[in-house]
C-alpha cells in the first residue's frame, strides 16, 4: 500500500498507510480531521458550512483497526464500527471479561443512530466529537476506561474522568494528537453497570438525557466500594456526579441510600432555567429516574 493523495481546489485527502505517517501528518497539519465514518465531519461540512481543508484518513493503518486483551482490560483502536462492536458483544466473542460493561454498551447501542450510521461510524469519532449529549461518553467515563494518545512526541495515556471534557466539544487531547486505543477495565465480582438514554423517540433519535452508571461493592457485601454515575444531557459536557458518589461511597444499598441519593443528584445535576435545550425540569427529573432504576436493578441483583 502507498499513501493516497487528493488535492482539490479546496479540501486535500490523505490516507497514510502507517502509523507514523499519520502521527507526521498530523504534526503538520494539527487541525486536520480525522475521518472514518463521516457522520460528524458530514454533517458539519455540508450542514453547518464548516471548511476542514485537510481531511486524513486513518483505514488503513493496522495499529487502529484490532481489539486486543490485555492485562487490565480490553483494547479496542479508535476506528472500531460501532455495529461491529455491538456484533462482538451479541456474540459474546470479544467482551467475555467486561461482560457487565458490555451489557450497558450493547443497551447504549441498541439506540444509538441507526443501522446506517453504525455500519460507518467508530468508538473513537464518538469519543472525539466531545458531545454533551453523546450516548457512549458516560459509558466509557463510568467505566474508567483509558485512552491511549499518540503524536510525534510519543504515547501518553489519559483516563476518561471529570477532567478529559474541557467544554462544549473540547477535550483535553492536543491537535497534534491521535487517539490510537480505548482501554475499557475488565468487569470484576460485585460490579454492576447500568446505562440509560432518554430521547423523543425510542429509535434513532439523539438523547435528552443519557448515563452511564457503575456500583462496585465490598467483597461479598452490599457495601458500596466504588460508585460512578456519568451523564450526558446535563451540562455542556458529558459529567460525573462527583459529590454524590463520593458520599455514597462506604454506604450500605438500601433504601436509605437511595433517598440520600435523590437529594444529592437533585442538588448537584442542577440546570440553569435558560440551559440550551430547555425542558430543565424534565432532565432533572430523569437524573433521577435512571438513578433510581439503577438502584433497583442492582438491588435486584443482590439479593
Ligand atoms: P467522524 O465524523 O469520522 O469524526 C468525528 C470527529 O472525531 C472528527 O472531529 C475527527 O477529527 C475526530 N476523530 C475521529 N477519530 C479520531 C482519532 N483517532 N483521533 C483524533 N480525532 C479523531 N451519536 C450518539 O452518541 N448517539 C446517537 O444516537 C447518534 N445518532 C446519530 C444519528 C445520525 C443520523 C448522525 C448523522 C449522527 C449521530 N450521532 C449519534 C453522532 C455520530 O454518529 C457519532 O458521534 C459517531 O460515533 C461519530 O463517528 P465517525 O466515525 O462517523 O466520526
Amino acid at each position: 500500500l502507498k499513501q493516497v493523495c487528493f488535492k482539490g481546489e479546496r479540501v486535500m485527502w490523505i490516507q497514510p498507510t502507517t502509523l507514523q505517517e499519520l502521527v507526521t501528518l498530523k504534526s503538520q497539519y494539527p487541525n486536520a480531521k480525522l475521518v472514518v465514518g463521516n457522520t460528524e465531519v458530514g454533517i458539519e461540512m455540508r450542514l453547518k458550512n464548516m471548511l476542514y481543508p485537510v481531511i486524513l484518513a486513518p483505514a488503513w493503518i493496522p495499529e487502529m483497526n484490532a481489539v486486543q486483551h490485555t492485562e487490565t482490560g480490553e483494547e479496542k483502536e479508535r476506528q472500531y464500527l460501532l455495529s461491529e462492536w455491538e456484533l462482538q458483544y451479541k456474540r459474546k466473542t470479544v467482551s467475555y471479561f467486561c461482560s457487565c460493561f458490555s451489557h450497558a454498551a450493547l443497551e447504549q447501542l441498541r439506540w444509538f443512530a441507526g443501522p446506517q450510521i453504525r455500519n460507518v461510524a467508530a468508538l473513537g469519532g464518538n469519543i472525539m466529537t466531545a458531545s454533551p449529549i453523546s450516548d457512549l461518553n458516560p459509558v466509557l467515563m463510568a467505566s474508567g476506561s483509558k485512552l491511549t494518545l499518540i503524536s510525534t512526541e510519543g504515547k501518553r495515556t489519559v483516563t476518561m474522568d471529570e477532567k478529559f471534557f474541557t467544554g462544549y466539544r473540547k477535550t483535553i487531547v492536543k491537535p497534534e494528537e491521535v487517539l490510537l486505543s480505548v482501554e475499557i477495565p475488565y468487569s470484576k465480582e460485585g460490579e454492576y453497570f447500568s446505562a440509560f438514554k432518554q430521547a423523543y423517540r425510542r429509535e434513532d433519535d439523539i438523547a435528552i438525557v443519557t448515563c452511564g452508571m457503575r456500583v462496585l461493592f465490598q467483597h461479598g457485601t452490599s457495601r458500596v466500594q466504588e460508585v460512578k454515575l456519568s451523564y450526558g444531557g446535563m451540562a455542556p459536557t458529558t459529567i460525573l456526579a462527583l459529590k454524590t458518589c463520593q458520599e455514597l461511597t462506604g454506604r450500605d444499598w438500601n433504601e436509605k441510600l437511595l433517598q440520600d441519593a435523590c437529594h444529592l443528584l437533585a442538588g448537584e445535576m442542577d440546570l440553569s432555567p435558560s440551559a440550551p435545550g430547555g425542558m430543565v425540569e424534565f432532565r432533572r427529573t430523569l437524573t433521577l429516574s435512571f438513578f433510581f432504576k439503577f438502584y433497583l436493578t442492582v438491588l435486584q441483583k443482590l439479593s
